[in-house]
């Protein structure tokens, strides 16, 4: 399962990325340089894109259409 990183946009395998929790959503990220802008900066990047899954219950299965 892969989502997008908010702040790069490259594509981070669920498995293996540990996510930010911001206003109740989780993010995930490629690397810890852009896990350390969002977390700087976490409205910013939120609100600039709207690839999110909920941090809780179906985590392998983000709220959006399968692409
Ligand atoms: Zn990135």
């Amino acid at each position: 399962m892969e989502v997008t990183d908010p702040v790069c946009g490259k594509t981070v395998d669920l498995g293996e990325a540990e996510p930010v929790e911001h206003r109740g959503w989780a993010y995930f990220f490629c690397s810890a340089a852009c896990r350390a802008a969002f977390v700087a900066a976490p409205d910013h990047y939120a609100a600039s894109r709207h690839e999110r899954v909920p941090p809780h219950g179906e985590a392998g299965k983000p709220s959006r259409p399968a692409q």
